[in-house]
């Protein structure tokens, strides 16, 4: 069995539903086998959701319900399916949102409540889709009732370590069914529904996948693969063949929207090949990730990747020169804040280090807290972290050379470097406005 998923862009549409319609129906010609499909939320649904949900707190209740439900009926329209799919679960979020005006206050643990309706609409359409085309047994579930538990991170949550066993313990009496499930969303123990991170379904469709053992996980975009580099950004980008599990890891982490960062944990514990593949070119091979990384000498560099509105903090202390737990106090203040850090390089007196925190707030509370140590701290906002990954990196000489030259003509200044000790990739920081200068300098170095 295969997992197939589809995100938002794939089913943004009536069109581009059939479309995705229709690949399933060859896996099923092609395999005899029944795929298990996992959707994300219609594109735009979940930011409509979010934002109406906000806007319930000011009162604003209507016509930011009235933007989802009309999105959602378009859609339905246009398949030629009744309403009534979507109308219980509408209903549900209209006074759901009604609930938020009452209280005047919407918590994390509201957020996702609100967000989960975007892949619970999506997965009832698509199973009427497939019911409407004569597949009786299709089926639309909502991941929690097959299993999927997380914690309670509301916003962000981690799927709990016996959530495999707990699918394939749930799925086992739907055996035979054409199952439709939720991505994005779980629900923790006390019943409340989690997400898990935004483009999360990516990663729920590869937990799927490790769960039920599956042959392989699909996940099919508005793209012919990982390509070289963001192919909305430069236009010669081509896809890669092959990826391996560590590269294609490296890659979304470093901000490669293509595939959420945690999509490739479950996958490689399971040794389950992951394809991405191409829903508007769907002959196109696409890329393959798995254990094994292809190596051609010629070209150790697959991919270049960026991850934008980084916030770069120097602590300066004289005081740290020789001075034994300076890091380890230095990092408990970071832990207070709850403050992720991406990228650090360290000197004689000084730490430099990156992170995705961009509230000035939360920022001036650290900087405040660090001024303790003591030492001194510098925030500077609209940083962008460049990678470029590779696995034929590890025995190159001579690429951190080209890496830095490339960007250095292109007149780009490099505000901080780094190497991990995986050594498939290289790291660096630049101001965002210089994104595209060093994404075209980097991309025709070496892919020409
Ligand atoms: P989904 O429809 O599954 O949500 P996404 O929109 O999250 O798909 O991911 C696909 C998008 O990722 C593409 O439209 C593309 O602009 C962007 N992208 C960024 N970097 C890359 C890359 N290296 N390769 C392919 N696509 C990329
Ligand atoms: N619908 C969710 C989002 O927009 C999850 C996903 O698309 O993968 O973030
Ligand atoms: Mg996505």
């Amino acid at each position: 069995m295969k997992v197939m998923k589809f995100g938002g862009t794939s089913l943004g549409s009536p069109e581009t539903i059939r479309r995705c319609a229709e690949l399933v129906e060859r896996e099923i010609r092609q395999s005899g086998k029944k795929p298990l499909v996992v959707v994300s939320a219609h594109s735009k649904v979940t930011d409509k959701l979010l934002d109406a949900a906000k806007k319930a707190v000011k009162g604003d209740v209507d016509a930011p319900f009235n933007s989802v439900a009309k999105r959602h009926y378009e859609i339905l329209d246009g398949l030629k399916l009744a309403r009534s799919v979507a109308e219980p679960l509408l209903g549900e979020l209209h006074n759901l949102l009604k609930g938020i005006h009452m209280v005047k206050e919407v918590t994390p643990r509201l957020y996702d409540y609100v967000a989960s309706f975007g892949e619970r609409l999506s997965a009832r359409c698509f199973a009427a889709v497939m019911r409407s085309r004569g597949h009786q047994d299709a089926e639309a579930f909502d991941a929690y009732d097959l299993g999927f538990m997380t914690d309670s991170k509301f916003m962000n949550a981690r799927p709990l370590p016996d959530t495999y066993d707990r699918i394939a313990a749930a799925a086992a009496p739907h055996a035979g069914k054409l199952w439709v499930v939720t991505g994005f969303i779980g629900k923790d123990k006390n019943g409340d529904i989690t997400t898990i991170g935004r483009s999360g379904s990516d990663f729920s469709a590869a937990i799927f996948g490790a769960a039920l053992r599956a042959e392989e996980i699909q996940v099919w975009k508005d793209v012919p693969g990982v390509m070289t580099c963001d192919p909305s950004l430069i236009k010669d980008a081509r896809p890669l063949a092959k990826l391996s599990f560590e590269e294609a890891a490296e890659l979304a982490y470093y901000g490669a929207e293509v595939l959420h960062p945690s999509t490739m944990t479950p996958a490689m514990q399971y040794n389950i090949p992951v394809r991405v593949l191409h829903t508007f070119d769907p002959d196109a091979p696409g890329t393959l990730i798995t254990t094994k990384a292809e190596m051609d000498g010629r070209c150790p560099v697959k991919c270049i990747v960026y991850k934008e509105d980084q916030t770069l903090i120097n602590v300066r202390s004289e005081r740290m020169l020789g001075m034994e737990g300076f890091m380890a106090r230095m990092f408990a203040v970071f832990e207070k804040h709850h403050i992720v850090i991406d990228m650090i390089a360290t000197s004689e007196v000084s730490v430099s280090l990156t992170t995705n925190i961009t509230d000035a707030a939360k920022l001036e509370s650290l900087k405040r807290d660090l001024l303790d140590m003591p030492s001194r701290t510098e925030v500077n906002t609209n940083k962008c972290i460049f990678a470029v990954v590779g696995e034929g990196m590890k025995h190159a000489v001579g690429l951190a050379a080209r890496t830095f030259k490339a960007v250095a003509a292109a007149g780009v200044s490099l505000q901080m470097i780094s190497q991990g000790a995986s050594e498939i990739n290289i790291t660096f920081l630049v101001n965002n406005s210089e994104i595209p200068k060093a994404c075209e300098a980097l991309h025709k170095e070496f892919f020409g």
